[in-house]
């Protein structure tokens, strides 16, 4: 069982693992203060990541320091980072449930159709996402996202899931009109996806021995207490190591890059206010409060 999760506290980024008896900070232990960074030293596995929580507290053991007391192993108000801040790429699945393809009036693709998001769309857990003035109509789509833990290119789906970090949620967000009103032009419709907050990621990065992609999981998207989104990933088109596989055809895969595998149907809008909680059954909830831009302390943009 492992799931880590990124935090910063007086500046500076920690990598803390969950444990039965609390969050354990492994930063100083595996010298990578970033799941980023521990991506790009060596392969992130339960295994590695079981040594460095005994090292850890064995550190605090000789120092005299409290054990396993949980909170206690953390300096007050760590405030969430995304488990991963500077993937190379994000990559998103489109069209990948069919009740969703529907509801948009897509016609459901043979082909797996992706695109790109950018790092500037992340934000973490609780982060604000920020609508901008003059974007139209702005909404939610929950996805299963996969973290690339190991450098790959022409992937087998046989072999797919060995390249696999862990599993995380992201939340879509979509400009649908623009998105619409270029991809209706037969133009790129990135404006309309990659928006600055426009991707929600968190809150802990799931290694494999605990999350299952294969396996059946309920997937939702909650606005203001309210069911949007419901669907099970048994629904998508293509599985996860079908879209590894299709993607790493043409494209080298990185440590630390972010495959967000599509959305099931129920996507609706976003307006400043409300909050948004995209959950997926073992990989834990995702919440958003959605504010305008003008809402933004001091003209700043929050990050
Ligand atoms: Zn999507």
């Amino acid at each position: 069982m492992t799931r880590l999760l990124s935090v910063e506290y007086q500046g500076l980024a920690h990598t803390l693992v969950e444990t039965l008896q609390g969050p354990v900070d492994i930063t100083a232990i595996c010298d990578a203060p970033t799941i980023d960074e521990f991506l790009r030293i060596g392969r992130l596995s339960p295994k590695v990541v079981a040594h460095f929580v005994a090292a850890a507290r064995e550190k605090a053991r000789e120092k005299g320091q409290p054990l396993e007391k949980g909170p206690q192993m953390l300096p007050l108000d760590p405030r969430n980072l995304p488990p991963v801040s500077r993937p190379s790429k994000i990559l998103c699945v489109g069209r990948n449930y069919t009740e969703h393809a529907r509801e948009l009036g897509n016609a459901v693709p043979t082909e797996l159709v992706f695109f790109a998001k950018t790092p500037n769309c992340l934000v973490p857990h609780m982060g604000p996402i920020v609508i901008p003035p003059g974007v139209g109509r702005v909404e939610h789509e929950v996805e299963l996202a996969v973290v690339i833990g190991k450098r790959a290119a022409r992937l087998t789906p046989e072999e797919a899931l060995s390249v696999v970090a862990g599993y995380t949620i992201l939340n879509d967000v979509t400009a649908r009109e623009l998105q619409k009103g270029l991809g209706g032009k037969g133009l790129p419709w990135t404006a309309g996806k990659c928006i600055d907050s426009f991707a929600p990621c968190g809150p802990y990065l799931v290694l494999p021995d605990e999350f299952d992609p294969l396996a059946d999981h309920a997937i939702e998207l909650y606005v203001n207490g309210q069911l949007r989104q419901q669907g099970r990933s048994s629904q998508m088109i293509h599985s996860v190591p079908q879209i590894l596989a299709a993607i790493s055809r043409t494209i080298t895969l990185e440590p630390g890059d972010i495959i967000a595998t599509g959305t099931p149907a129920g996507v609706g809008p976003l307006v400043p206010g409300d909050t948004v909680v995209a959950c997926i059954e073992g990989l834990g909830a995702l919440e958003n409060l959605v504010i305008g831009e003008d809402q933004v302390v001091g003209g700043a943009r929050a990050s």
